[in-house]
């Protein structure tokens, strides 16, 4: 999609156009006037269109032009009004065949989330579908100010939006990539083409089997035994001459069919989205590759598969981590936060003053916040990250929520064969899958975001595509001007 800005006295000329109608039925025009005037406000009148945020009417006005209102609901008009309404109206110009808009837009709007709208919406997996039943979208849209309107403000933007929004398509496409088509080997060359594009910005480093062996990285290693892929540790570093350092972690598990403890078969497919944790940190430097910002942000993404093959790891194995740590495996499906353990105890060598880690981690996630927030829980000064994490959430729709972490959930994991085991049962799940990864991540201030139900969804809504969604790449990028 190419969008463009444009201050604009009149509303003339354009064939396709989408204006915005609150629900008093007040049109946002930015103190212009319709072409045609009256012929328009018929239909408004007769309340056949309320404004309702999410919803659009076509009316057509003078030469056959077409008028898409569009709803922006109900003042006061955060974020998510802006956003929703450019996706309501992307989808329904695309959905008649429409390639090219004009959007109207008063003053006041907000350009990056109209951005955001109209890039997001109506995503479709197609790489692989014929023509006809690819995604639609509109390829070209100019966004319409008024001249009291800063374009240079708009176009600003309209880029930081762009950027942002390439790289959540980026994780869509990579949690939508099935296991076949995209095995760890496959994210290692997308952290390579990501940081080949960045201008300079982006350093990558790929540890593969040998290199790992070496390097004690035993827990991922193990994990990964029971594929013919092999395990891949990616290493993504931008602006090394930022000051403060922080990490991401993400969980790369290509496909997970549980190993050994083999998962039921019923919607296994889904297992692909395994790598949301590795999507949203891609994602998140495919959008630093042009981007600025002041901050050392290093990405570590551990990358395997779980499948159980005949040297897979077994159900009663005792694991020794990079760490030191040992782990009794008490389950195989548990295995993102054996890779993790790794992960974070090699992001602990940059010396980051947080780490974040990522993760498609429990069922139990799902269970607690459904598919519309993620987890985040950590250690005492992880949690003071909490408040801005939840405020970029609330302002990208990316919405996270604290879960506890108190001390008397710590023996839950106690192991009576190694340091710990890697399930502490069917309770609590979310909050043991923590504590697990605490001891690889202590002493330094961290956060864990459980994306299990966040990541993906049955349903299309707003900006969120049916299917994986790229959750998190707008949260980190919200959160990197609030650290
Ligand atoms: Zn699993």
């Amino acid at each position: 999609m190419r969008i463009s800005v444009k201050t604009q006295k009149s509303l003339d000329g354009f064939e396709n156009n989408i204006v915005l109608m609150d629900e008093k039925g007040k049109l946002s025009l930015g103190g212009r006037k319709l072409p045609g005037g009256k012929a328009l406000s018929g239909p408004i009148e007769t309340k056949d269109f309320k404004g309702e945020l999410g919803g659009t009417h076509l009316l057509y006005g003078p030469a056959n032009s077409r008028w898409l209102l569009t709803g922006l609901g109900k003042g006061p008009f955060t974020a998510r009004h802006w956003r929703d309404a450019a996706a309501a109206a992307q989808k329904a110009f695309a959905a008649l065949d429409i390639t090219q808009a004009a959007f109207v837009l008063p003053a006041e709007a907000d350009v990056f989330e109209i951005v955001t709208g109209l890039m997001l919406s109506g995503y479709v997996y197609d790489r692989y579908l014929p023509a006809k039943k690819k995604g639609k979208y509109l390829s070209r849209v100019i966004l319409l100010l008024p001249e009291s309107a800063s374009k240079a403000k708009a176009d600003k933007a309209r880029k930081l939006a762009e950027a942002q929004a390439a790289g959540t398509l980026l994780a869509r496409d990579l949690m939508c990539s099935p296991g076949n088509l995209a095995g760890p080997e496959y994210l290692a060359a997308t952290a390579k083409e990501i940081a080949k594009n960045s201008g300079g910005r982006i350093k990558v480093k790929i540890k593969r089997q040998a290199q790992l062996e070496k390097e004690g990285f035993d827990a991922l290693l193990t994990v990964g035994r029971g594929s013919r892929k092999e395990a891949h540790l990616i290493e993504m570093e931008y602006n090394p001459e930022g000051k403060r350092t922080l990490a991401l972690v993400g969980k790369g598990i290509t496909f997970d069919s549980g190993g050994i403890s083999l998962k039921p078969g019923a919607a296994m497919d889904e297992m692909k989205y395994d790598m949301g944790g590795a999507a949203a940190v891609l994602g998140t430097f495919r959008a630093l590759a042009e981007l600025n910002y002041p901050h050392r942000i290093i990405g570590i993404v551990p990358t395997c598969e779980n499948m159980p093959g005949g040297d897979a790891y077994r159900p009663g194995d005792i694991i020794k981590a990079r760490s030191g740590v040992t782990i009794e495996v008490k389950n195989t499906d548990a295995e993102g936060r054996i890779i993790l353990a790794d992960g974070l105890d090699y992001a602990k060598e940059f010396n980051p003053e947080l780490i974040i880690d990522v993760a498609t981690l429990t069922g139990a996630c799902v269970v607690a916040l459904g598919n519309e927030a993620a987890a985040i829980l950590g250690n005492e000064k992880g949690e003071a990250h909490y408040d801005a994490l939840v405020e970029s959430g609330k302002a990208t729709g990316e919405r996270v929520w604290p879960m506890p972490m108190f001390e008397e959930y710590d023996y839950l994991i106690e192991s009576p064969v190694a340091d710990i085991k890697n399930t502490g049962g069917r309770n609590g799940g979310t909050i043991t899958a923590a504590k697990f990864l605490q001891h690889f991540a202590d002493p330094k201030p961290w956060v864990h975001v459980d994306i299990a139900g966040a990541a993906w969804g049955d349903k299309e809504r707003g900006i969120r595509p049916r299917g994986g969604n790229g959750f998190g790449v707008r949260l980190f990028l919200n959160f990197f001007d609030r650290f």
